[in-house]
């Protein structure tokens, strides 16, 4: 893919689906800002982040362009009444993290720019198992990994990377409890050297002062973070209503907004969207990499993003994602994504 990736975007070929796959908007995904980027991490968890820098470059990108910037509520309102306005863009982060307070927030404020942020309930009470940042310690601390039915040589880069992609599908692409079970067997045997060094969730007085500003929407992602797909249904309800009224009752307001954990085809179908849209929420957000269209109003449950990464500082993936190039690319030339 990277040669074809080099020849596609050096030619321009890329503009060339903009008429039929760029859409009239886009849902771009965040989780974390940083100040700067750790090359010595692993890709696979690192490109969750962003720096202050590509961020704030991102948004004055987007209004040179002149896009509008605007909230969730703003595009549900568009989509919905059929509003023909200029090409929007909404902002939106996943998880709650302490950064998104620190440093995403002050840059939003000053462009006077909305977004959104998609809180998971364990993570802001400090108790969730985020196994992406788990496994990531574990692979940086050691030379060899070996947990139930996975034996990995991870004494290289290279081979740590592959192996962070392997325990990845070994927890949330197997069933439940099978996954997690894997999980706690690797945290047991291999406790990390340093564990959660570079991360925080956000505080709960953080999160209450940010859901007081007109420029931000809380959104809900579950309770636990649990891929929804592999469980049953009474769970996975459970997972998607607890994680709505923790936010409601410690923010005293409706929160209707929601995005899916994961938010693959592994993790999300038409089970998962029929769950949520009967939980009181309007709209529902996947990671399926694709642009908004009008058609969406018909599929508020399941809206496509494109993921902002930063590598070697450049916008080329993210550029080809914005003209539709990467969707026509994944989804086999399929205009409107949805499930
Ligand atoms: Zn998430």
């Amino acid at each position: 893919m990277s040669l074809l990736k080099s020849i596609v975007y050096n030619t321009g070929l890329y503009k060339l689906a903009q008429p039929i796959f760029g859409g009239i908007g886009h849902i771009i995904t965040l989780h974390r800002v940083v100040e700067t980027l750790d090359d010595d991490r692993i890709f696979w968890s690192r490109n969750l982040e962003v720096t202050v820098e590509f961020l704030e470059q991102t948004i004055l990108d987007f209004k040179r362009e002149e896009y509008d910037i605007i909230s969730l509520e703003e595009m549900y309102r568009r989509l919905k009444v059929g509003a023909n306005d200029k090409k929007f863009v909404v902002f939106t982060f996943d998880d709650g993290y302490e950064d998104n307070f620190t440093l995403a927030y002050p840059i939003f404020k000053r462009h006077k720019v909305p977004f959104t942020i998609y809180i998971t309930k364990a993570l802001i009470e400090k108790n969730l198992k985020c196994w992406w940042y788990d496994i990531e310690d574990i692979l940086l601390c050691y030379k060899k990994v070996q947990a139930i039915d996975i034996s990995l040589d991870t004494s290289t880069k290279e081979l740590k990377e592959a192996a962070y992609l392997k325990l990845r599908a070994r927890i949330i692409h197997t069933p439940f409890e099978n996954g997690y079970a894997f999980y706690r067997a690797l945290m047991a045997k291999y406790p990390p050297c340093k564990p959660h060094a570079h991360w925080k969730p956000m505080s709960i007085e953080q999160l209450k002062l940010l859901a007081t500003d007109s420029l931000v929407t809380i959104g809900a992602h579950t309770a636990n973070h649990y891929p929804l797909s592999k469980l049953q249904l009474a769970e996975a309800t459970l997972e998607v209503v607890e994680g709505k009224e923790y936010l409601e009752t410690l923010l005293n307001k409706p929160i209707v907004h929601f995005s899916y954990p994961y938010g693959s085809a592994n993790e999300v179908g038409l089970r998962e969207m029929e769950i949520v849209l009967s939980s009181g929420f309007v709209t529902a957000t996947t990671t399926r990499i694709a642009n908004i269209f009008p058609e969406h109003k018909d599929f508020f449950g399941a809206l496509p993003r494109i993921p902002l990464i930063e590598t070697r500082r450049e916008k080329r993936l993210f550029k080809m994602s914005l003209s539709g190039f990467l969707q026509a690319y994944l989804y086999k030339r399929k205009r409107v994504v949805t499930l």
